[in-house]
């Protein structure tokens, strides 16, 4: 064979086992598997996180694809990163303890205050039948709501509020999780829980502990679970 045939087999067949757009996808796809995964062993079993329900969406949603491109690489890693708007995306490990502690079920109607980028809701709605998300921010809304149904999530639905309000229209919720911080629990998201449900939340001002509200028929009772740091729930409480 003259070198010139030599050439061309060996590009043809270069290009033939290796098609180049898909190879870098694939390999993309791959790297940010490995990475969940090893984010789900090393941060969130190692910690205690034991609900299979909560590890298996914590391992299938793709948690890059709701951080800032810049964060990608990042996206993975034991802490929160911004996105926009000064309010931050939260540390896995507080995403999927959250998750757990709501003790979540397949037939699961659960609201969340803060919607931010969408990935909590994303979590939640691996797991529950339906998702109710509340952001303030009305372009942190619209974001999040294009993202979540650009990925298939039509379990999510999402609204511009304020959150001390919760969603009254569609109570009582089987859960509540709330992903910023009020100095107080929330009475009308208290209200807004069936009997013997969680509210999992945040609370305080620059010292916050995450707290458990279980509501029993004449009142509620609260377990506090860990410190944590949440960006400040703003707005109203307007039953206050
Ligand atoms: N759960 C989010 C992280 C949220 S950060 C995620 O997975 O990305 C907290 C969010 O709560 C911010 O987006 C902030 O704008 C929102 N927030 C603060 N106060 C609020 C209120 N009163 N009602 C609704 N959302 C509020």
């Amino acid at each position: 064979m003259n070198s010139f045939f030599k050439v061309f087999f060996s590009v043809f067949f270069l290009f033939a086992l290796f098609p180049t757009g898909c190879i870098s996808s694939n390999d993309e796809e791959l790297d940010y598997k490995m990475k969940r995964e090893h984010m789900v062993s090393a941060q969130i079993e190692a910690r205690g996180v034991s609900d299979p329900l909560v590890l298996d969406a914590m391992r299938k949603v793709q948690r890059h694809l709701f951080v800032p491109d810049k964060s990608k690489p990042y996206a993975y890693e034991d802490h929160p990163l911004p996105i926009g708007h000064d309010q931050t995306i939260s540390q896995p490990y507080i995403v999927a303890i959250m998750t757990e502690l709501i003790k979540p079920q397949a037939d699961f109607k659960v609201l969340e205050i803060g919607t931010g980028s969408g990935y909590q809701a994303a979590v939640l709605a691996e797991i529950v039948e339906e998702v109710f998300t509340i952001e303030i921010i009305p372009e942190l809304a619209r974001h999040a709501e294009t993202k979540l149904k650009e990925l298939g999530y039509d379990n999510v639905h999402v609204r511009t509020g304020n959150g001390y309000l919760g969603w009254p229209e569609e109570a009582p919720f089987d859960a509540i999780i709330v992903t910023a911080a009020p100095k107080d629990i929330p009475p009308k998201l208290v209200e807004q829980l069936k009997t013997g449900a969680r509210l999992v939340l945040p609370v305080g001002s620059f010292f916050q502990d995450l707290i458990v509200v279980v509501k029993t028929p004449d009142g509620f009772e609260k377990t506090s679970v860990i410190p944590v740091r949440f960006v400040p729930m703003v707005g109203k409480d307007e039953s206050e």
